[in-house]
């Protein structure tokens, strides 16, 4: 199967902050093939009739069923959307998975096993194993026959995972023995193969292959945790555990490849699957707001609800935009190489780097707003365990904690962007320059723009001069201190979250021009609203930014200067969310995808 997205010329992560990109050079949902709809009905079908109808009972940590359920995803394909078919995969391109994963994510816990096994698992392997160990692994995970798991975190090192105390002792025939105490680990009550972390020698830091059955492995209680009652969270314990030497995934001392690669994929599917459950959330409130009545008329009609329907539509429009661009630039990356050669999928994972930790933000926190206001529109509904508002509100609260918690991406975003210019990859510092000439002598303002979203492209472009004069300002002020200045890097991040976003969810709409005149004009509120936000919400995190480089005439000048940048004139982004609104409660569910 193959994607239509246009070719570009050369994909380097965080580009799109200092270029141009046209409408039709990102890949979009309206894009998608015949077959990927295929792939999304098959994968609708497994998670609507045969995980949503046991999700009780997988609550009741009923581990036979969630193995079946594994089995039963393989069987059908969709445990390895992306795989190589001679490892028993179907072989079809990124967008698949993704259709695949947003339905996955809307499968309550079971999405968490099924992240763990493709994401945590079945990728590390793919990327980094060698021949024999696909041969011995791949296809048994592939088809759901065995179950991974990942093991990096530990009690002392969550968010410090290469601090961990886990240690492979080399033996004198090459083989290793490895013992420490790994956490949280998804899927370990019942997991057959674990990628373990550990220091070879208290020292290289380096991934294995460790089957349950070897000798001193065993698997702690289940932790009792906030939500996601139906997946499997355990300590893993290694006790002297042997390990053969063919079983060392990648290179020795070499684990961080591995695990921040994996890491990497992992907060794009976790993006994916955020979307897909807000998605299903939105259908929820659509249609209690449609039902239930107070004072003679629909809560979906006072305009605070439609307020909320609207937002939600918005915020989700955005994210699932910017998960359809990267997936495009994913797949154009690797459009022209062998399936079954990983050096390409594991170069395109560490340029795209920052898209990753932007969509794990963006995608984990709109998810959280989400369900937050499903449980508002259910009201005392929302709060009670008879609908599942309840429970997706719990569930969801993990996804800004795993997979680096948001904290650490934020500090990544700006973090690798300032890192790839003082290496010369990316011209920020040049921009940084020339923008500091142009404020000292700024052009007189252009008539409006009367292009469909002419006004939102001339914001999204000096929202980018905003993220560059920041980020500029801050390289100059800090040096290599900057590091130490979390809150001015956290800024940072979300303006260039919010541009990212509001960038990719114009351009879409752009493409959009051309279908059905509803569906475009839905479009175009979509992101004229989120783009109407995003200005005050950039212009808020700059200031902020701002004031904590400089003060007096400096900081007067350099405010000024930012609001010449951000001139953006608001519009009546009421009358969109109410059309939005409307939307959503007439089609019952979400509808611009
Ligand atoms: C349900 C569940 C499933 C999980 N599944 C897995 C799994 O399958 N495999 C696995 O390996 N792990 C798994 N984890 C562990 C998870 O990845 C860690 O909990 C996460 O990385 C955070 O680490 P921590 O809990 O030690 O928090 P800490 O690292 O102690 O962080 C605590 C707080 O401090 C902040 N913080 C920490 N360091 C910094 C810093 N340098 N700068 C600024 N702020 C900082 C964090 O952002 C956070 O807010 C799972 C966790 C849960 C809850």
């Amino acid at each position: 199967m193959t994607t239509t997205t246009p070719t570009t010329s050369e994909i380097t992560g965080g580009r799109w902050l200092l270029e141009e990109t046209a409408a039709g050079d990102i890949f979009t949902p309206e894009r998608l093939s015949d077959e990927h709809r295929l792939m999304d009905r098959t994968a609708e079908e497994f998670i609507t009739k045969e995980v949503m109808p046991n999700h009780d009972q997988l609550e009741t940590k009923d581990w036979d069923l969630a193995r079946r359920l594994v089995r039963r995803a393989g069987e059908l394909g969709l445990m390895g959307t992306d795989v190589p078919e001679a490892y028993g995969g179907v072989e079809l391109d990124k967008a698949s998975s993704v259709v695949v994963g947003a339905r996955i994510g809307q499968g309550g816990s079971f999405g968490s096993t099924y992240g763990a096994q493709t994401g945590l698992t079945i990728l590390p392997l793919h990327c980094f194993g060698t021949e024999e160990q696909k041969a011995a692994y791949l296809e048994k995970l592939v088809s759901g026959e065995w179950v991974g798991a990942y093991c990096l975190s530990e009690s002392g090192s969550g968010s410090d995972a290469l601090g961990a105390k886990a240690r492979a002792v080399r033996q004198d025939d090459g083989s290793y023995r490895l013992t420490g105490e790994k956490m949280w680990i998804t899927n370990g009550g019942f997991a057959d193969l674990f990628v373990v972390f550990a220091k070879v020698d208290g020292e290289q830091f380096t991934a294995f292959l460790v089957e349950r059955t070897y000798p001193g492995v065993t698997t702690g209680k289940e932790e009792h945790k906030m939500g996601l009652h139906g997946s499997s969270t355990t300590p893993v314990i290694l006790q002297d555990v042997p390990v053969p030497a063919e079983n060392v995934l990648g290179e020795v001392g070499k684990g961080h490849k591995v695990a921040f690669n994996t890491l990497n994929y992992g907060r794009f599917k976790l993006a994916v699957m955020a979307c897909g459950g807000a998605i299903a959330a939105i259908g929820e409130s659509a249609r209690y707001a449609a039902e239930r009545h107070q004072f003679g008329q629909p809560i979906a009609s006072f305009g605070a609800i439609r307020h909320k329907l609207g937002e939600m539509t918005v915020r989700a429009y955005a994210v699932e935009s910017a998960i359809y661009r990267t997936t495009g630039l994913l797949d154009t990356a690797l459009a022209d190489h062998d399936a079954a050669d990983p050096a390409p999928l594991r170069a395109v994972l560490e340029e795209l780097a920052i898209e990753c930790s932007i969509l794990k933000v963006a995608g984990s926190e709109m998810l959280s707003y989400v369900l937050d206001e499903n449980v508002q529109i259910h009201g005392g509904n929302g709060f009670v365990k008879d609908y599942p508002a309840e429970r997706h509100y719990r569930d969801s609260r993990v996804n800004r904690i795993f997979e680096g918690t948001n904290e650490i991406n934020r500090l990544l975003i700006p973090g690798t962007l300032i890192r790839r210019a003082l290496k010369g990859g990316l011209p920020l510092i040049a921009a940084a320059t020339q923008l500091q000439d142009e404020i000292m002598s700024p052009p007189s303002l252009s008539e409006p723009s009367d292009a469909p979203l002419g006004e939102q492209m001339r914001a999204i472009a000096a929202f980018k001069k905003a993220g560059v004069m920041v980020l500029g300002l801050a390289m100059q002020r800090y040096g290599e201190q900057l590091t130490e200045e979390q809150e001015v890097l956290s800024w940072a991040a979300d303006i260039l979250i919010y541009t990212f976003l509001a960038e990719s969810a114009v351009l879409r709409a752009l493409q959009a021009s051309t279908a059905e005149a509803a569906t475009a004009a839905l479009q175009h509120d979509a992101a004229g609203t989120y783009v109407n936000d995003a200005a005050a919400r950039i212009e808020a995190a700059a200031r902020s930014a701002l004031a904590a480089m400089d003060e007096g005439d400096t900081l007067r000048m350099n405010l000024a200067a930012l609001r010449r940048l951000l001139k953006v004139t608001p519009v009546n982004t009421v009358a969109m969310r109410r059309r939005l609104a409307t939307a959503v409660v007439d089609r019952a569910g979400y509808m611009l995808s």
